[in-house]
């Protein structure tokens, strides 16, 4: 059965879903198998493979429940509908919102937050950025909110090995202080105002081009840096709501750990730590805890102020390869959105 409008959760403060994706070429061509099963609306089965004492081959089924699960068949459009679009009426609730996409390189965290322009995927051209601005700017229009005449911006940058990069002002390196009233600033980031969404789309093509930049092999650079693209609301110049939204390093990279090169091993360190603080800091939102581990991590501190206070939202959307090859990797991402939301 699709989901309709009636299955939506309307008072989740931290949503999970999962989504994934079609086999790939490469995937059919070497005949993997697809190992994942999405029963209903909320269950993700995956067939493990498996060898009995005498060695012959067997599949274990492992069951995973979620708020959402979304198959292959799924498109952007309907993943925004039950993750971040509720978000949107947040930050003009003067909340903060996040939506993170997670999951191993090439599983679509990319394709579902920044979309693809690349025109092999016509009708999902637009991800989950390009949906919530759009959903901006018709909230804005609304007479109750019209009237509080808000200002929109967008910032777009890069957290690298521990480090912040401007993806709208050529990658320049910015520093990230905290005063003494706890507040985090990421001195000189750039936030252009935006007055319709293709001033956004703009922005995001520019962002993803400095993104991808000076790359070697097509994955290498961003599958190693988060992504963090943020929709900010201002009246009268201060803060009235934000919604950040993530395209998170692959998770991944624990094999790294044991590279032969010393900056890779570094790097993949640096992935591992942040994505734990994540973790920890979106389950203290939840439970409401007053000491949440933002300092854990760069990635955690600069989103510090979206994960305190009453009004704070976060939804995750865990990305998953279908087979077989990725099976290993698909558990350890199910089971980290699993314990997001586990208390
Ligand atoms: P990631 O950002 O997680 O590394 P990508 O978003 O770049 O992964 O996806 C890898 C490839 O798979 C891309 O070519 C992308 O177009 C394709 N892809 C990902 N998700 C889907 C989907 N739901 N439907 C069709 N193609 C997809
Ligand atoms: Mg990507």
């Amino acid at each position: 059965r699709p989901l309709t409008s009636n299955d939506l959760i309307e008072e989740h403060r931290i949503c999970v879903c999962v989504r994934a994706r079609p086999l790939n070429k490469k995937e059919l061509t070497t005949k993997d198998l697809e190992v994942i099963t999405i029963p209903s609306k909320d269950v993700v089965m995956v067939h493990e493979p498996k060898q009995k004492v005498d060695l012959t081959r067997y599949l274990e089924n492992q069951t995973f429940r979620f708020d959402y699960a979304f198959d292959e068949c799924s498109t952007n459009e309907m993943i925004y509908r039950f993750t971040a679009q509720p978000l949107v009426e947040t930050i003009f609730e003067r909340g903060m919102a996040t939506c993170f996409a997670y999951g191993q390189t090439g599983s679509g965290k990319t394709h579902t937050m920044g979309g693809d322009f690349s025109g092999k995927n016509q009708d999902c051209a637009k991800g989950i950025y390009a949906l919530s601005a759009r959903d901006v700017f018709v909230m804005i229009k609304k007479p109750n909110y019209k009237k509080l005449d808000l200002q929109i911006f967008a910032t777009f940058f890069e957290i690298y090995s521990g480090k912040v990069f401007d993806l709208l002002n050529r990658k320049t390196k910015l520093r990230v202080l905290e005063d003494g009233k706890q507040q985090v600033q990421v001195v000189g980031l750039q936030e252009k105002e935006v007055k319709c969404t293709e001033d956004v789309l703009k922005l995001i093509e520019i962002g993803n081009s400095c993104r991808t930049s000076g790359q070697t092999s097509a994955n290498a650079h961003s599958s190693r840096s988060h992504a963090v693209f943020q929709i900010i609301l201002r009246r009268r110049g201060k803060m009235h709501g934000k919604f950040s939204l993530i395209d998170l390093a692959g998770n991944e990279r624990g094999a790294d750990t044991s590279s032969a090169d010393r900056q890779t091993r570094l790097e993949g360190a640096e992935i591992n730590k942040s994505l734990l603080a994540l973790k920890e800091c979106i389950r203290a939102l939840g439970r409401n805890k007053p000491h949440t581990p933002f300092r854990a991590s760069k990635l955690t501190q600069v989103l510090r102020d979206s994960f305190i206070g009453e009004n704070s939202r976060t939804c995750m959307i865990a990305t998953i390869s279908p087979g077989m090859a990725s099976c290993e990797n698909t558990l350890n991402t199910l089971r980290y959105a699993n314990r997001v939301k586990e208390f």
